[in-house]
This record gives C-alpha cells, structure tokens and sequence, in this order.
C-alpha cells in the first residue's frame, strides 16, 4: 500500500482536497478549514439536512421514538465511514460530507414514497433520489447570496451522486461522466456507499427486532447473526436479550468493517493507486470478501423478505404512497394550492417543482399537506 502521505496525513491515493477539482462557482479558500471541511459543514448547516430528523428510515417517524430516522441513519452511515476512513488514510472530512448529504434527497415515507414520485414523474424524467440528493446540494438549498445549492466541491458531488441513469448523467456534465464512461468515483465515495449498506443491514435488524416484526429465532436463520449471538450466548448464558440483541449486532458490524478493511487494503496493494484519478480508473477498490459479500446478501434478503415487506410494514406503506400520489395530483391541477415560491418555480420549471417540492416535505409535513389539500372531511 502507498504510505506516501500529504501533510494532512491522508494518502496519495485519497482524494486531495488542496487539489479538488473545484466548485461551481469559484470561491475563495475558507481560511482555517479544508475545502472538504467546509463542504461537511455546509451540509450540516443546510435545511434538509435538519429535514432528516422527520424522515422515515424503515418506520414512520411517529411508530416509536427509538426507531432510525434518515437523520440518524445518516449520522451512523457517516460514523462507520469515517472509522475505515481512517484507517485506510483517506480523508475524514470528504468520507462525512458524503455520509451526511447522502439521503438528503430522500423523499418523505422512504422507498415508498420515492417509488410513488418516481411513478408521478414518469413521462417527466422520472425521480431518483440519489439524483434529488445532487439537485438538494447543487440547486434548491436558498442560503447564498452569490449561487444556488451549497456550492460544493466536486469530489463530494461524486460521492452523493451514487447511482444515476445514462439519460439523467447526460445532462450533468463532469459528475454524470463516469456513468456513460465507465469508471469509480474516489475512494470516500466507495467508503460512504458500503458504510451505508453496513449502517442500515445492522440497524435495520436492531429496529425490526425492537418493532416485533422479526424475531431472533427467525435470524437464526442468517449466518453472519447466528454466528455472533451464538458466540455471546455461549459467553454469556443469563445475558438479557436487549444486550444480546446490542452485542450481536456491534460484533456483525465489527465483522464487516474488518472484512472490508482487509479486502480493501488488498486491492489497493494490488492496483497500487498513487493518485485519485488511478483510483477512478481502476476497479472496485472498497468491497468485503467474497463470502461477507454472500453473507451480507443473506442478510439484506432476510430483511427484504421478513420486514421490508412485512404486511405491517406494506400496509403504511400503502398508505405512504397514496399520500404521495394525492399530493402530487392535487398540485399539478391546482397550483394555488402551492406555496408562492413553489407556484414561481412552476412557472419556470414545470412539474419537476412539484415533485421538488414534494421530495422535500418530511413526514409529518406531507400528512398535514394530505389533510390541507383533500379538506377536513376526507
Ligand atoms: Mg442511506
């Protein structure tokens, strides 16, 4: 592996935030912070960023207090990604930034209500979300005088823009190239997407078990969680199942971070990168092992199947998307019902305002807009 490291102590092949390749419009360098820095810290600052906290992860915000928000989630996908960061010597501050704008462009209801927009917006260009996340940091956040959006660095806006239609990547110029080119985005941005994959598996089973909807002798069933409770069942007999529960879970995602690091810290050694663009060239860097990568897909195909689609869980859902179509209906024929600045936005933009506007409401807004726009006695 390089151990060529900057002054700031990262490696050569992490993303170099003396040498980004710069903002939308140019701004001059913060004095006492990293462009990357002041990029996380931005994002921090922004509206939906604040938004997440009202934002269905799995469970509606209102079905516990304990439950995962999207605010939480981003905080535990940015904490696991700045461990590997770390270790691996990559830059702390760009791996957060994208963590934390990761979900910005989530839409209210979670997949659910994504889906239902996507299906609005068909014939319009559709709704992705990690494309909203993009559109959240490059045009709708209102806090500059000088531009729209947060103005951020490149390099985060690779990392938030983690999938993307070839229509869509078109359109977005140096950010959309690598999906009609082929090619990875840095090194963070790989961190960030499988420290995400690691934050919701894990929290995911935390928060199924606490709602009741799966059971532990159901997990029993996937290996990477049998394994870890059997070993702290055998270590502690009288354990209380809440413990059970935190210690099986802290050592799965133990394990994964530590299989990702050993599998990771090999194929750096074998492309030997010396360079972000050598990193943007080569393959996948930053992946687990072939059998955590087959242990982590049974993971995520139990929670598919026995809480994602738990007909508890489908029924809200319903629900959620319902919501989301009335909505979307009830302002594409009547643009009074729109705010102002929304009803501007129309004016200029068309209907992709609406669905902005939409994707931009958390939960509890959407529910109250639902009741406000189909009258008190629907
Ligand atoms: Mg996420």
């Amino acid at each position: 592996m390089s151990l060529q490291t900057s002054a700031r102590g990262v490696a050569g092949y992490a993303a170099q935030s003396e040498a980004s390749r710069g903002r939308r419009h140019a701004e001059p360098p913060a004095t006492t912070r990293s462009d990357f820095q002041r990029d996380r810290d931005r994002i921090i600052h922004s509206t939906a960023f604040r938004r997440l906290e009202y934002k269905t992860q799995v469970f509606l915000n209102h079905e516990g207090d304990l439950f995962r928000t999207r605010l939480t989630h981003s905080i535990e996908v940015a904490q696991i990604a700045r461990s590997i960061a770390r270790a691996l010597q990559l830059d702390e501050d760009l791996v957060e930034a994208i963590a934390l704008a990761h979900d910005l462009g989530h839409t209210p209801f979670g997949h659910a209500g994504q889906d239902a927009l996507n299906a609005c917006m068909r014939g319009h260009g559709g709704f992705e979300h990690n494309l909203q996340s993009l559109r959240v940091v490059d045009e709708l956040e209102q806090r500059y005088a000088a531009f729209e959006g947060l103005n951020l660095c490149f390099e985060t806006r690779e990392g938030i823009l983690k999938h993307c239609s070839v229509a869509n990547a078109r359109r977005l110029g140096d950010v959309g190239l690598r999906f009609l080119q082929g090619g990875q985005p840095s090194l963070e941005a790989q961190v960030a997407n499988l420290a995400d994959e690691i934050a919701y598996n894990n929290h995911d089973v935390d928060d199924g078990l606490r709602s009741g909807l799966i059971s532990i002798e159901q997990l029993g069933q996937v290996e990477l969680f049998s394994r870890h409770a059997d070993w702290v069942r055998s270590a502690y007999p009288a354990i209380a199942e809440r413990r059970l529960i935190h210690e099986t879970v802290r050592r799965m995602i133990d394990e994964l971070v530590g299989d990702l690091l050993t599998e990771t810290r090999h194929r750096i050694a074998q492309a030997a990168p010396v360079s972000v663009d050598d990193v943007r060239k080569a393959g996948p860097l930053v992946a687990f092992s072939d059998p955590m990568r087959q242990q982590a897909r049974d993971l995520k195909s139990f929670l598919h199947k026995q809480l994602y689609r738990h007909p508890r869980v489908v029924s809200v859902m319903d629900d959620a998307q319902h919501a989301v179509r009335t909505l979307f209906a009830a302002y594409a024929s009547d643009e009074t019902l729109l705010p102002p600045e929304h009803r501007e936005r129309v004016a200029g933009l068309g209907i992709r305002a609406v669905a902005d506007y939409i994707a931009g409401m958390t939960d509890r807004f959407a529910l109250k807009e639902l009741a406000r726009v189909t009258g008190p006695n629907s």
